[in-house]
């Protein structure tokens, strides 16, 4: 994923709600945990997590859906497709579901969480495993190997 490809538009599955992003991931993750597999109907869900002020919505309105606990998860009010979450206590990051870019092929998970929830037969490319999430203290490392990861793997078009 190069900078050069942003800033990259994604929509919701109707198209009412779409959204831009002018920064790249600090990191792009997979999980497993059986809240991602209720809400995004499949195995696991695919984040990238993008600086707040490389976010925008473009189109539409999105409203808070899923458990609407502490975690804002956003959703199209129309086709109700899970688009991002805004991770509580978290100001700096939203947790783009990257699934919903135009050209998601880029975003490659390098990260996986919560793999003791995983469905057996579930796998992703991921280099980072993690049985629930990673320390809060181990991410500065993360952040750093995806960088180098990210320069090493250029965007597939
Ligand atoms: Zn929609
Ligand atoms: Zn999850």
């Amino acid at each position: 994923m190069s900078v050069d490809s942003l800033p990259i538009e994604g929509s919701c599955r109707c198209e009412r709600v779409r959204f831009s992003v002018s920064a790249a991931p600090v990191i792009t993750m997979a999980c497993h945990c059986t809240g991602c597999q209720k809400m995004s109907s499949s195995a696991f869900s695919l984040s990238a997590l993008i600086p707040a002020s490389g976010f925008t919505v473009t189109q539409g309105c999105p409203v808070i859906g899923g458990m609407q606990a502490v975690d804002r998860h956003y959703f199209c009010p129309h086709c109700m497709s899970w688009l991002f979450t805004r991770p509580h206590g978290i100001d700096e990051f939203v947790n783009v579901r990257a699934a919903l870019l135009d050209n998601a092929s880029g975003y490659v998970p390098f990260m996986e969480t919560w793999t003791r929830e995983k469905l057996p037969w579930a796998s992703t490319p991921a280099v980072e495993s993690f049985a629930q999430l990673p320390e809060p203290q181990e991410f500065p490392r993360l952040m750093q190997a995806y960088a180098e990861f990210s320069r090493s793997t250029p965007a597939s078009q």
